[in-house]
């Protein structure tokens, strides 16, 4: 069983379908919060889906992050882009 924490008051909230594990489910809600909060910085309408390295700003889309070289938060050049999934 899980320890009673924070995190029942979630589960209170949105009652998980039986199918699926506690965790998985939580997970899966915390992914779709973060898809739904992420948005491309520069276009303001795509999922964001590049991290910028070596600075690692997770803030861009692809085709904007083809198309800069400078990261947008902090300046510093991105060196390399690598495609992350949050699933
Ligand atoms: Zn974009
Ligand atoms: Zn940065």
């Amino acid at each position: 069983m899980l320890p009673v924490t924070e995190k029942s008051t979630i589960l209170l909230e949105f009652p998980p379908p039986p199918e699926c594990s506690v965790m998985g489910w939580v997970l899966k809600r915390e992914q779709e919060r973060l898809r739904n909060t992420l948005t491309c910085v520069l276009c303001k309408s795509k999922p964001v889906e590049i991290t910028l390295l070596p600075c690692g700003h997770f803030v861009l889309c692809a085709a904007c992050s083809d198309e800069c070289n400078i990261c947008p938060v902090c300046n510093k050049e991105a060196l390399a882009e690598v495609k992350t999934f949050l699933c």
